[in-house]
Order: structure tokens, then C-alpha cells, then sequence
């Protein structure tokens, strides 16, 4: 068996020891005689398995009473549509645009209400985040949206927006679990799992209790009223199950590498590594306005396309793969997600050095 260096921005690398634990429970999930592929979701037995995965990311990121963990379906985009449906009740919202993925769900928002452009770094490709500190939010504002990690451009709110009062809705699908969280400021706090946590198609949803009504938009199919998940304890129809017991596999994982603080400053080690290499490379550059980098997400440009292609090349055959940039960006992107290695950083620079030799 032979794994490279992930730096996939998602789906993405998972710790080795989850994988191997998942493989070794493939069969004969703990005696049972059967995979947790194979079982009912009504079963005593996953029902521990979701109900612990549950517990441990509530203990994870000190979740709340008054916050509903749900366990959904469809990705994070389907969030896009479901966050309008169930919270526009005066039918208005105000969306800060940091990339593509908070531009897709402002567009969808409009199709359910008014949705508001408060601010926007489209001007410099989303290469920073922009100030927050004193929006045009008004008191009508059902809620006020961001993506706190911005998977393709790199960036990541450092603070979180001033919303005036208003509920704050944040897609955190590339920061999950990425550090420590203050659930509090949250009305939601969302992810697809594919980036940090878990397999595609599980998407987790933070939500205050309050925001979980009977009163949504009218036409809100029954799956994604979050009042439907929530009275089903995320078990209304049959859920993700073998992907909401990875992501179980995940939190214990990261629980025992100390936690969310520990989980920190693992990343925080790793990407200073990246980033105080591409800060005095004569060849590599960031692309991020320094105080708005990412702890996850890596891009960087050589600002000449052959060469970036000719060290995507390379890069694969030493064993680094998926550094290629986001189609919409191009360069590279190393995308360095809590269950990267600090070896894996370390080779992928000395790598790059190299390359810089070689090429200058
Ligand atoms: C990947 C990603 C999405 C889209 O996730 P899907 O599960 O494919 O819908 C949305 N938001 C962010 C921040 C992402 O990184």
C-alpha cells in the first residue's frame, strides 16, 4: 500500500488511523456480523453510533443546549436554498461576498427573498476579506451570511462581522473542527464534511432552537424544514449512515489529538511552515492579503502558467497530488486540512525549493 501527500481541497485527505479502523470494522461492524453499511438506521446499534457522534462534537465545540446538532443530506449547497427557506421571515437577508461559494448562495437566496450585497472583495478576486465593522445592516435583516473560509481564494474571516444584532449564518464546510469556536455568535453554523471531517453528502448544521419554526416559507419541502430534521432527530428518512459514523470516527480522532486548541496549533504550525517559505520564495507567491490567509487553504502563483503546470506535473509524480488551483483561479492550491501531516508540509516545501533551484 503505497498513500501520496493529499492536498485536495475536497474531498479530502482523512487520518490514516479513522481509514484503518473504518477497514477493519468493514465486515463485521463490532460482532454484529455486518457492515454499518448493511444495518437499519432504526437499529439499538446506530443509533449509539449517531448518538455518540452527536455527544462528541457537542463536547468538541462546546455546543450549546439551546443549539440543535442536525445531521443532513445533499452537501453544503443544498444549505443555500434551506437557510433562506426556513429563516426569511421578513423575507430579506444580507450576504457578504468572499468567493464563489458565498456568491452561489447569495444568488440562490434571491430566488426566496431579498438578498442584500453588504460587502464584497470581488474587486481584487476575493483575495482578502473585507471590512465588516460597520455594514449597511438593518433591523429587517432575517439573518446575515458568510463563508468563514474561502476553500478556493484562501481566505478566512479572522473576525467575525459586526452584524448589529442580526443572526449570523456562516458556511464553515473548509474550517470545520479547523480550530476553537464560539458557538454563541452563531445563529448557524454549517458544513459539508468532504473538506475536514468526514465523506461527501453529510452536511452538518448548527441552529439555535429558536430558529427552527413551523413558520417557514410555504413551499419548503418537508425534507428541508430544519423543524422536520430536528423533531427526527436527523432520523425523518434513512440518513448518511456510513458517512455520519466516519465523521463519529473523526471527532473521537480529534478529541484525542487534544481537542480544538490542540487541533490549532497543529494547523497553525503547518501552514506558518507554507506561508513563511512563499513570503521569501523568489519564484512562489501567495495570493492572500497576509492578516486574511487561511489556515486551510494554500494558494499560490509562480505568475506564469507554464511553469505553475510544469510544477503541478512534478509536484504528482514526487507524490504531492491535487495542487492544482481552482479552475476559476489557476496557480496551485495546497489545501492543508487538520488531517495533513506536518511531514507532508515539510516534503512539499523542500519540493518546492527544489523546483525553485531548478527553475530559476
Ligand atoms: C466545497 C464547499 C461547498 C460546496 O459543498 P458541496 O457539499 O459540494 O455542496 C460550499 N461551501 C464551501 C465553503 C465549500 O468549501
Amino acid at each position: 500500500m503505497s498513500r501520496v501527500y493529499n492536498f485536495s481541497a475536497g474531498p479530502a485527505v482523512l487520518p490514516e488511523e479513522v481509514l484503518r479502523e473504518a477497514a477493519d470494522e468493514m465486515m463485521d461492524y463490532r460482532g454484529c456480523g455486518m457492515s454499518v453499511m448493511e444495518m437499519s438506521h432504526r437499529s439499538k446499534v446506530y443509533d449509539q453510533i449517531i448518538k455518540e457522534a452527536e455527544a462528541d462534537l457537542r463536547e468538541l465545540m462546546n455546543i450549546p443546549d439551546n443549539y440543535k446538532v442536525l445531521f443532513l443530506q445533499g452537501g453544503a449547497s443544498q444549505q443555500f436554498a434551506a437557510i433562506p427557506m426556513n429563516l426569511m421571515k421578513n423575507k430579506k437577508a444580507g450576504y457578504i461576498i468572499t468567493g464563489q461559494w458565498a456568491k452561489k448562495a447569495f444568488q440562490e437566496a434571491k430566488i426566496y427573498g431579498e438578498a442584500v450585497e453588504l460587502a464584497s472583495s470581488a474587486d481584487e478576486t476575493f483575495s482578502y476579506i473585507p471590512d465588516c465593522s460597520d455594514l449597511a445592516i438593518t433591523d429587517d435583516m432575517d439573518y446575515v451570511y458568510i463563508c468563514e473560509n474561502n476553500t478556493i481564494y484562501g481566505t478566512k474571516f479572522k473576525e467575525l462581522p459586526n452584524t448589529k444584532g442580526v443572526d449570523l449564518v456562516a458556511d464553515v464546510s473548509s474550517c470545520f473542527l479547523s480550530e476553537p469556536v464560539d458557538v454563541t455568535k452563531y445563529g448557524v453554523i454549517y458544513g459539508g464534511v468532504q473538506k475536514n471531517v468526514g465523506p461527501a453528502g453529510v452536511v452538518i448544521a448548527i441552529i439555535r432552537e429558536d430558529l427552527i419554526r413551523d413558520d417557514v416559507l410555504p413551499t419548503t419541502p418537508t425534507m428541508l424544514k430544519y423543524k422536520t430534521q430536528a423533531d427526527n432527530d436527523s432520523l425523518y428518512n434513512t440518513p448518511p449512515c456510513y458517512g455520519i459514523y466516519i465523521c463519529g470516527k473523526v471527532f473521537k480522532w480529534i478529541k484525542k489529538m487534544g481537542g480544538l486548541q490542540a487541533m490549532k496549533e497543529h494547523n497553525e504550525k503547518k501552514a506558518k511552515i507554507l506561508y513563511d517559505f512563499l513570503d521569501e520564495s523568489k519564484l512562489f507567491k501567495g495570493t492572500v492579503r497576509k492578516e486574511d490567509r487561511s489556515l486551510m487553504n494554500v494558494p499560490f502563483v509562480t505568475g506564469d502558467a507554464d511553469l505553475d503546470a510544469k510544477f503541478v506535473a512534478e509536484a504528482k509524480a514526487a507524490g504531492f497530488e491535487n495542487l492544482k488551483g481552482h479552475r476559476t483561479v489557476g496557480g496551485m492550491r495546497a489545501s492543508i486540512y487538520n488531517a495533513m501531516p506536518i511531514e507532508g508540509v515539510e516534503k512539499l516545501v523542500e519540493f518546492m525549493k527544489k523546483f525553485e533551484e531548478e527553475n530559476a
